[in-house]
């Protein structure tokens, strides 16, 4: 039994260490990753479910490094929040997000908002200054601009919601992401200047059965008194899109409409 508890610590010295290294690895592999030109973006469509149009696109980042291939944003954001790196990797996304839709526009495809994923470490004084200066360097109009914000890991409500109104006067749409997945979801809704609810994919993966349907609903409804736009994300099927749209979602964003693509299939895509 004693060797067997050796074993077994010995065992998650071993998961932990492979777990440190990897953190290491990437912290160090995301130093070069911006100058190196690793990152890129791609677009997934937002449509309006009630005509199944297009009105924006919600930004992803996607990091190809040479060596170790394609590497999760689930892996790397976090790993960039804990060493402070997703304050210049969060610019870039900004700045390229805010380009390269301002080249749609100048393309004729006018009108299309950008969201972008903001982490909440990103929520500092400094981030104000950053976003207007994006804007002002792209010649993008802030009411094209969205910022999606996660409500976990958001520590100081104090701060974050100050930060969140500056932005909100500049004319930027602030947009709460997997919507339902935190503690304080209805404290945030009273507490932050807030446009739009963007429900978890989660929710909407289940919305046949009773509960999670009566879950989605009350979101939906909650969107709807409060005078937010709500948006489903993770929409994979045509049911799922009926039952919303029956609903009264507003917008939904899925494989069922299109994956995220790259900017030059983002416009194969919207122009169809
Ligand atoms: P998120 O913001 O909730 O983004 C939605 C994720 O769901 C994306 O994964 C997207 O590819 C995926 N998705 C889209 N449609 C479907 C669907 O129909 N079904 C399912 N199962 N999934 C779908 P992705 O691109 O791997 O991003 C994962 C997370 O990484 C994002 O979750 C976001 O939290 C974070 N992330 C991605 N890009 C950025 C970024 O530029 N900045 C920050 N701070 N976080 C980012
Ligand atoms: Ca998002
Ligand atoms: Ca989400
Ligand atoms: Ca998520």
């Amino acid at each position: 039994a004693k060797r067997l508890g050796k074993n077994r610590y010995y065992f998650f010295d071993e998961v932990l260490h492979r777990r440190i290294m990897r953190k290491l690895t990437l912290e160090m592999k995301l130093e070069k990753a911006i100058v190196e030109d690793q990152f890129t973006l791609v677009y997934q469509p937002i449509v309006r479910l009630a005509s199944d149009t297009p009105v924006g696109v919600e930004a992803l980042v996607r990091w190809d490094h040479p060596t170790m291939g394609d590497v999760s944003p689930t892996e790397f954001i976090p790993v960039a929040e804990e060493t402070g790196q997703i304050h210049k990797i969060g610019e870039w996304v900004l700045r390229k997000a805010c380009l390269e839709i301002k080249q749609l526009h100048e393309a004729g495809y006018h009108d299309l908002t950008v969201a972008v994923n903001v982490s909440p470490k990103q929520l500092e004084r400094r981030f104000v200054k950053t976003v207007e200066n994006v804007l002002e360097e792209t010649g993008l109009p802030p009411q094209y601009l969205e910022l999606e914000i996660i409500e976990s890991l958001m520590q100081n409500i104090d701060t974050s919601k100050m930060i969140l109104q500056s932005l909100h006067d500049l004319g930027i749409g602030i947009v709460i992401d997997d919507f339902g997945t935190g503690y304080s979801s209805l404290y945030l809704l009273k507490e932050l200047p807030i446009d739009k609810l963007k429900i978890d994919k989660h929710f909407i993966k289940g919305v046949e059965d009773k509960t999670s349907l009566a879950i989605v609903k009350t979101m939906v409804d909650i969107g709807a008194n409060l005078h937010l736009k709500v948006v489903a994300e993770g929409i994979e099927a045509e049911w799922q899109r009926n039952i919303l749209h029956r609903l009264y979602c507003d917008y939904g964003q899925g494989y069922y409409y299109s994956e995220p693509v790259s900017l030059k299939d983002l416009k194969k895509y919207i122009r169809s």
